[in-house]
């Protein structure tokens, strides 16, 4: 559909309701709405949550990926700003203090080259001439060369590229102009030049799946997730959970369920920061996470044979095998007991441990935390 949009605010917004779209969870958007330029989410930049202005340089796209409200075939309004025109406008959010930041992706309008060309350059002039020193993250695109790579390294704080189906047959199923080994070979180059130390994307480099989209189970998510943080050193991976878009070959799929997004990230949590391999996660024979209880919690209840732990002896690795207890209070325990061994609750409690989450699989000093708790409760 050809664009009739005539002003710079018009285009604006679109490109911004198009961008968020594609919000990836945990991302609180559209906080405030001022005038119509005013779309921002939060998200973690440099340890903080700012507000971030997400936005496409341009709506137009010559792939048709299913899931996506823009897709080439789609009857929308299409609109590209140039360089100049994105790069003022966000300048002048920033002035009035509405972003401190900025999440810029666009749509393959026509070469993928030239596209990424003008992201870069509506980055550098975010950077050289608006002389912006926050956050910046910017998507590479499918097609983008070394050199652009390491361009949008030396801009951004982080670079990412979305895979948006763990295997070839699954994206192919959704995104049949996709190449997963051509996607995977730019997260790699994105993943080793910010993983280099020399300052370039030093926020490091994160995906996201489009979850759900491919009638995938969990399990293959998550085995993808594994292969990327282990091999590639990834920040983060991404779940956005798919919701269907009317129009689109998708539309009458179902959307992925709130509780299974958020299993996603319990579970990926555990990949990322507790020691857990994939193949230790507790799926069931669809190869899917279970509602009824968290994976860690559902993990230990399948482990009775390893627990009670006696807490003045675990080692870390097991620490956090425990349901309750995470990467900090596990460091807490180890540091208090150095001194002396580790006796009341009250001690439990100020590692900011959740005693009554806890107790049922631990011991502390010989004896169960609390003899009120029942070992094993379900929903401890
Ligand atoms: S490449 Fe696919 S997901 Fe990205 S904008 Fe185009 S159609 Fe949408």
């Amino acid at each position: 559909m050809a664009s009739r949009l005539s002003s710079l605010d018009e285009k604006l917004e679109l490109l911004i309701e198009a961008a968020c779209d594609e919000a990836s969870p945990g991302e609180e958007r559209l906080v405030r709405r001022l005038d119509l330029s005013d779309a921002i989410y939060h998200a973690a930049a440099g340890g903080r949550r700012v507000p971030i202005l997400k936005v496409l340089l341009s709506n137009a796209c010559q792939n048709d990926c299913a899931y996506c409200a823009i897709r080439a075939s789609a009857s929308v309004p299409r609109c590209t700003l140039r360089p100049e025109e994105l790069a003022a406008a966000f300048a002048s959010m920033v002035q009035r203090g509405q972003v401190r930041g900025l999440f810029l992706s666009s749509g393959l309008c026509g070469d993928a080259r030239r596209t990424m060309d003008k992201l870069l350059a509506t980055a550098e002039l975010v950077r050289k001439r608006y002389l912006f020193r926050g956050y910046v993250h910017l998507k590479l695109l499918p097609g983008a060369t070394a050199d652009q790579v390491e361009q949008a390294a030396r801009l951004a704080d982080r670079i990412s590229v979305n895979l948006e189906a763990p295997s070839p047959d699954r994206l192919a199923s959704i995104a049949p102009q996709k190449d997963l080994g051509a996607l995977l070979s730019l997260l790699e180059e994105a993943a080793r030049l910010s993983r280099a130390g020399k300052g370039l994307a030093p926020a490091g480099p994160t995906t996201q799946f489009v979850a759900g989209a491919a009638h995938e189970p969990d399990r293959e998510l998550l085995q993808a997730a594994d292969m990327l943080y282990r091999k590639l050193r990834l920040e983060r991976v991404y779940y956005s959970g798919f919701r269907p878009v009317p129009g689109t070959p998708l539309a009458q799929a179902p959307a992925l369920p709130e509780w299974r997004q958020q299993r996603l990230y319990e579970a990926d949590f555990l990949l990322r920061d507790y020691g857990f391999r994939w193949d230790e996660l507790p799926f069931d024979e669809e190869g899917n996470l279970p509602r009824a209880a968290d994976p860690k919690l559902a993990w230990a209840l399948a482990h009775r044979e390893l627990f009670p732990l006696e807490l003045n002896k675990a080692t870390r690795a097991q620490l956090l095998r425990v349901p309750g207890i995470g990467p900090r209070s596990a460091e807490r325990i180890l540091r208090l007991r150095r001194h002396s061994p580790l006796r009341d609750v009250s001690q439990l409690q100020a590692c900011g441990i959740r005693v009554e989450r806890c107790a049922p699989f631990v011991l502390l000093d010989g004896r169960r935390p609390s003899a009120q708790l029942p070992l094993f409760a379900p929903d401890a």
